[in-house]
């Protein structure tokens, strides 16, 4: 076998276009492909400053280091870091040195903020005193933080490192959960209109597959073998996860087909929920579902007890 393009030897094989590409073409492929996305969604606009949310894990080196060949040479667009230290011993640490140490590399502004210092608890502080699932919380202290953070940067967007099967994941998570409305905040730049309060989060590796993004990591070496948070394993979502790969190897195009089939509908659920008021919480004053948010729920909650 040869890669398609150059006649050299392959590095991986892409089972939906059914080709194979050798390292260069790859590489080449991917940038292309990231590129192609920042600009049909018109994600980046000269002299915007944008974010992106760094964990140190292959998904968000990648999109910093994709996203800096692009603003770079823009000279008045800015591009900052911000990591999340969500106080979980023996991995974030880790991690985010290794985000930290990119970085430095790279010349690029790093900022981190922490659950201890803006919620008084770390998250290995918070799971012991009161009984939920700890990536629940996680993904709603980290949502809250990050868009904090972003605001006082003076951020017009935030990247995140979200790739195709991610996205997949989160379509059928909102289905299962019957969850139209926050399904509808998703897409390649989430949100459904436009709010002061909340920065808009862009997904460049959106058309990019967890096999593509591991394999662009791997060849640039930013894979680091920190391990996996000691949490994962109890996320609803990893359970979509091996549901979908399980039909994916068995129907290779099953993943394209959900994201494919999500967009077509996207524009009409934006649509529907533009209709429905914003709400803000009585407490922080940040955007809401409920009269109270669900960091203030759970804030409550861990004060209580
Ligand atoms: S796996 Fe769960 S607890 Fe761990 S960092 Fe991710 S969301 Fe947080
Ligand atoms: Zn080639
Ligand atoms: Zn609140």
């Amino acid at each position: 076998m040869t890669c398609s393009r150059c006649k050299t030897r392959p590095v991986i094989k892409l089972p939906n276009n059914n080709i194979s590409l050798c390292k260069s073409c790859f590489i080449k492929y991917f940038e292309r492909k990231v590129r192609k996305t920042v600009r049909q969604y018109d994600m980046i606009k000269k002299g915007e400053s944008i974010g992106v949310a760094v964990s140190g894990g292959k998904d968000s080196l990648t999109t910093l280091k994709v996203l800096n060949q692009i603003i770079k040479p823009q000279k008045t667009t800015k591009l900052i870091a911000i990591g999340i230290d969500e106080g979980i011993k023996g991995y974030r640490n880790k991690s985010l040195n290794i985000a930290k140490k990119y970085c430095e590399e790279n010349e690029i502004e790093f900022v981190v903020a922490s659950f201890k210092d803006e919620f008084g608890y770390s998250l290995d502080e918070a799971i012991k005193k009161i009984k939920v699932i700890p990536c629940s919380l996680c993904a709603v202290f980290r949502r809250y933080l990050l868009n904090k953070k972003a605001k006082e940067l003076k951020l017009n967007k935030l990247a995140t490192g979200h790739n195709l099967d991610d996205e997949t994941q989160s379509i059928v998570m909102n289905m299962f959960k019957n969850n139209m409305e926050t399904g509808a905040r998703l897409g390649p730049v989430t949100g459904i209109k436009d709010d002061k309060k909340f920065v808009r989060r862009i997904k460049p590796l959106y058309f990019l597959t967890e096999k593509e993004t591991a394999t662009y990591a791997f060849l640039n070496g930013l894979i680091n073998n920190f391990g996996s948070c000691p949490n994962a394993h109890l996320a609803y979502r990893n359970k979509v996860k091996k549901l979908i790969s399980d039909f994916n190897n068995e129907f290779p195009a099953t993943k394209y087909s959900i994201i494919n089939s999500f967009l077509e509908i996207l524009p009409d659920l934006k649509k529907k929920y533009k209709k429905s008021k914003l709400k803000y919480c009585k407490s922080c004053g940040e955007p809401a579902s409920k009269e109270n948010c669900q960091v203030c729920e759970y804030i409550g909650m861990l004060k209580n007890g």
